[in-house]
């Protein structure tokens, strides 16, 4: 198939490089060209607005960082969204706001278009490994032509049905588990450092006994050692995350006390200068609030 694919960040890169690699011709843009370099090589068609990225297939992959990110490439000038036409699809891997899938979702469909979400759970090595665990929702027929798509990207597709926002809503709930998890395992390092305990030590236990979740293990890991930089997923973003779970409690009268402890976490993180950090560092908080 001949489709499209808009950012090429850390995850970005990885998924179309999948794409590629399963044998799509795939139009690149990126807002910095550069990073379309070695795609190019791989066969990818750069090209020099998002609306140029609709092609024969009138399928476009979106993976930005951010829900104004996502408008500006859907209508900001130049943007694919008046491209895409009837029967086109948006594939939207994201992590953003319900309210903006709902949003796209409408605009799309006034003009015969598809919304479908599909964010992911997996980090950059996961995303290269054609791991990532896929959520995706939106028109059932629209969900059936990307399926074996998504399938190349991850190691599961989970269908969520014909409601785009519940996709999205159900990777906050993901992203906000990982942060109380953060937290709470900072929190017992920093309590058993105070004994004497490795903190690795913690980690292996809990992992091999009542916590062996890749989340307590691999995380758990970083944290221990302190292991901040590179960022697998930078700080500044889960910050963005933590701000759209609250937004999103927000619009539902929901109390999230645990997210707003999370969100001062991480905010506190951006102004050390860590927004470029791995999110994990956000465990700082609890041992060095210096
Ligand atoms: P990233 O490496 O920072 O990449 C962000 C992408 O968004 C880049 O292509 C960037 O373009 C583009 N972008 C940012 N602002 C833009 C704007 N105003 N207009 C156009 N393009 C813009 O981030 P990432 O880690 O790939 O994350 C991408 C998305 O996936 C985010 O929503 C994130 O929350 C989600 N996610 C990340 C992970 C992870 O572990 N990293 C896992 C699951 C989901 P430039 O190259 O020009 O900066």
């Amino acid at each position: 198939m001949e489709l499209g694919f808009i950012g090429l960040g850390a995850m970005g890169h990885a998924m179309a490089t999948n794409l590629l690699k399963a044998g799509h011709r795939l139009r690149v843009w990126n807002r910095s060209p550069d990073k379309a370099a070695d795609l190019v090589a791989l066969g990818a068609l750069p090209v020099a607005t998002p609306a140029e990225a609709v092609g024969a297939d009138a399928i476009v992959f979106t993976m930005l960082a951010d829900d104004a990110a996502l408008h500006a490439v859907v209508s900001g000038p130049d943007g694919f969204g008046a491209r895409l036409g009837a029967g086109g699809i948006h594939v939207s891997m994201s992590t953003i706001a319900p309210q903006t899938a709902q949003a796209l979702a409408a605009l799309h469909a006034e003009r015969g278009a598809a919304y479908v979400a599909a964010p992911v759970f997996g980090r950059p090595d996961a995303a290269a490994a054609a791991k990532l665990w896929v959520l995706s929702a939106g028109p059932a027929e629209a969900c059936a032509r990307v399926q074996p798509l998504l399938a190349a990207l991850g190691q599961k597709v989970f269908p969520l049905g014909s409601d785009p926002a519940q996709a999205h809503v159900l990777k906050l709930g993901g992203n906000f588990l990982i942060m109380g998890a953060i937290e709470a395992m900072a929190e017992a390092m920093a309590l058993g450092e105070q004994y004497g305990l490795p903190r690795q030590t913690l980690v292996d236990v809990l992992g091999a006994s009542i916590f062996p979740s890749p989340i307590y293990l691999n995380y758990g890991a970083q944290i221990a050692a302190h292991d901040y930089r590179p960022a697998r997923f930078k700080l500044s973003l889960g910050l963005k995350d933590a701000n759209l779970v609250l937004y999103a409690a927000g619009k539902a009268g929901v109390a999230m006390p645990l997210a707003q402890l999370a969100q001062g976490r991480l905010a506190a993180a951006v102004a050390k200068g860590r927004g470029d950090w791995d999110w994990t560092a956000s465990a700082l908080g609890a041992s060095d609030p210096a």
